[in-house]
């Protein structure tokens, strides 16, 4: 049994097992485990000697990361709860969220005191904490939109600061924060929600989807509705069957490239990218190399969706990464395209 010791704000665990806590289902161990419960007991932690001088990784739920192997450093698991209305002045709310509280219960919530903006990112599993890490994306809006400021515990200054959205440096399924891993604990997330604003309908089956309900003026509850529905067909649920949702990110090339893609491979879905680049779909060049439904021993890859690496049961995380990688060496082999993972490998 692993020993636990309570200090003020946190728990300490020793030897502690991480296969509850990565929603891959890769048994794993943490040399320490602090389980934080108050953001004000940092500093101590950090005075805590096998915390102040060894490696340190951040975690949330655990849905977007990979142990390859046991972690000899101190994993941190942010445990904090709480919302708070800072302002609402009818047409806009600002709310301060504890990093530890769920992504999916804040939208909720949001949705049902009258908040827009979070519709199209319901149902992505996680902490609010790690939203801003690689600025969470789904259905055509990424949540950097709506974060008004990120308060974090800076390793390097070894003080609490608050960075505004500018400061983030957010772009797709990236942050400052996620250019330095572990530098910033994030501890809270302050969102600006609108009443009212646009509502993004234009990707990925949104609008069919909301005929189908019958919908014809749509609200962001119905958009959340559409959403949850589409994304329930379509990816796996990790209670069924261990996952961490899309492995890969979809390769952003230089346009040149894209042309002469495009040219031999006519059904290749391309999106608009970045001054001078494209987003070519991940999915279609896994599914093209004949990817999708793959399995080695337990390790495979969904065959409800090419993107998702999926634990059948007893995998191991090295066993599930050389799978990730032959994948990458298939699509680089066939299109001279290098697809980059989107959890944290460790
Ligand atoms: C079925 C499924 C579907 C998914 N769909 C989407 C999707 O549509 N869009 C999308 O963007 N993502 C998606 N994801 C990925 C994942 O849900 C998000 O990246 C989520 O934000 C991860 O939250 P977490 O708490 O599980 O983070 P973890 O997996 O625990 O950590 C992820 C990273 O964030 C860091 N981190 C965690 N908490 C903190 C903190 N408080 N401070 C600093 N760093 C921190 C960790 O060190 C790590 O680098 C999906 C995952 C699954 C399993």
């Amino acid at each position: 049994m692993p020993e636990r010791i309570a200090m003020g704000g946190y728990t300490l665990i020793e030897d502690a097992p991480l296969a509850a806590r990565n929603t891959l289902r890769v048994t794993a161990r943490a040399a320490l485990l602090a389980e934080v419960h108050d953001a004000a007991a940092l500093p101590e932690l950090f005075a805590y000697p096998a915390v102040r001088t060894g490696d340190i990784l951040v975690l949330g739920e655990g849905s977007n990361v990979l142990f390859t192997g046991d972690y000899a450093g101190t994993v941190i698991a942010m445990a904090t709860r709480g919302v708070e209305v800072l302002d609402d002045d009818g047409t806009r709310a600002l709310i301060r969220v504890a990093a530890g509280e769920r992504w999916d219960d804040f939208v909720r919530w949001s949705l049902g005191r009258g908040c827009a903006g979070l519709e199209n990112l319901i149902l992505i599993p996680g902490t609010v904490g790690a939203a801003p890490l690689q600025n969470i994306g789904a259905y055509g809006v990424e949540v950097g939109e709506f974060i008004d400021a990120v308060e974090a515990w800076d390793r390097e200054s070894q003080r609490a600061v608050t960075l505004d959205r500018d400061a983030c440096g957010f772009t797709y399924r990236d942050s400052i924060f996620k250019r330095a891993p572990d530098r910033w604990l994030i501890t809270a997330v302050v969102f600006a929600l609108p009443r009212e604003h646009a509502l993004r309908l234009d990707y990925a089956g949104v609008r069919e989807e909301l005929a189908a309900m019958g919908v014809t003026q749509p609200a962001p509850f119905h958009v959340a509705e559409a959403v949850l529905r589409l994304r329930t067909r379509k990816l796996p649920d990790p209670a069924v069957i261990g996952n961490a949702g899309s492995f890969f990110k979809n390769p952003v090339v230089p346009l040149a490239q894209t042309e002469a893609l495009k040219r031999e491979h006519p059904a290749l879905p391309i999106w608009p990218g970045p001054q001078g680049h494209a987003k070519l779909s991940a999915a279609w060049l896994i599914e093209a190399c004949g990817f999708k439904g793959l399995r080695e021993g337990d390790a495979g890859i969904s065959n409800r969706h090419a993107l998702v690496l999926v634990n059948h049961g007893g995998a191991r995380g090295a066993e599930l990464w050389a799978l990730a990688q032959r994948v990458q060496a298939g699509v680089r082999a066939r299109f001279g395209v290098e697809l980059e993972p989107e959890p944290r490998i460790l």
